[in-house]
């Protein structure tokens, strides 16, 4: 069994070569994929990698995944050394970079393992199940459905609703995001990590939804896609497509009394380079700061240097 003290730290942010298996005494953050919008390869973005969104929290012995995007896929495939395979899914929404790993996650095509879908009810009505057959796991999907063969679990989430999973409370709130979209919080053992992925701030004031959601968190991983200077470009502006900067993510983290804040989603024209720059302006405003990669572990409650 794999502990912190396996763990490599390497260019300031900690990484691990390790299998990721269970620890009742840890609680460990694992990102999987910190791309926003669409799967980036190539040779721009090696370095923080162009999977989309996916992290995966080992807590108390218990596996908790945060979206799937494509990300997932990694994941899965690591899984499969340790079938059979339980874990707790949860998704923000449904947009494409959120989903789009899931019929390639082997672990569900395999009988055995058990995954309880946790999220919001899918726009236009239908229930989750429903949504996951007719939409994700669509006809356009290279994978056949009949070949799902893992016990799926389908449970709906409304904002505000709280699950308990033995002692680990995850805590629900609004983004604002186009077709809205969901957010959590993870305690557990007096420590907390909050994903808010994805949402965009508000021009008059703090958002109050994020604030109560984030307050005195760990650690906050948050959708800082842009920079200010992007976001308000007048030839291109990203006013109203759903996401934030890393300006604001500073700003939320310090009327919330973050610990420390992940930079996370990033778009998909920002290469290695920019993100590295990115880092250090960040880092200058607020030095509690990691950028998210793929790889990246981040142990709870430990701050890390950058
Ligand atoms: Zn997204
Ligand atoms: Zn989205």
């Amino acid at each position: 069994m794999k502990t912190i003290s396996s763990i490599e730290r390497m260019h300031g942010s900690v990484t691990t070569l390790a299998s990721h298996s269970l620890d009742f005494e840890d609680f460990v953050v694992q990102f999987w994929g910190v791309r926003g919008s669409i799967p980036t390869p190539g040779k721009d973005t090696v370095r923080y990698g162009g999977n989309t969104s996916c992290i995966e929290m080992r807590v108390a012995g218990k596996r908790l995944i945060f979206d799937g995007g494509t990300g997932l896929r990694v994941l899965g495939d690591s899984l499969m050394q340790e079938a059979p395979v339980e874990a707790y899914i949860f998704f923000t929404h449904y947009h494409w970079d959120h989903i789009q790993g899931f019929p390639l996650f082997t672990p569900a095509f395999t009988p055995g393992n058990c995954f309880k879908i946790y999220g919001a009810t899918p726009p236009e009505g239908e229930s989750m199940k429903q949504h996951f057959v007719e939409r994700i796991l669509h006809t356009n999907s290279p994978v056949p459905l009949k070949g799902l063969r893992a016990d799926l679990q389908f449970n709906e989430l409304k904002v505000g609703d709280r699950v308990t999973l033995d002692g680990i409370e995850i805590q629900t709130g609004q983004l604002n995001h186009p077709n809205t979209a969901m957010g959590y919080r993870v305690t557990w053992n007096g420590k907390t990590v909050v994903y808010c992925s994805d949402t965009e701030h508000f021009p008059e004031g703090i958002d109050e939804n994020v604030l109560n959601l984030a307050q005195g968190a760990d650690v906050l991983i948050y959708d800082a896609m842009y920079t200010d200077e992007e976001y308000h470009n007048v030839k291109s502006p990203k006013i109203g497509w759903g996401h934030s900067t890393w300006q604001e993510a500073i700003k939320m983290a310090e009327a919330a009394n973050i610990k420390q804040v992940v930079i996370f989603h990033h778009d998909p024209t920002h290469t290695d380079d920019f993100l590295d720059e990115v880092e250090q302006q960040v880092q200058a405003a607020f030095p509690h700061m990691v950028m998210a990669k793929e790889g990246l572990i981040l142990p709870v409650g430990i701050p890390q240097k950058s």
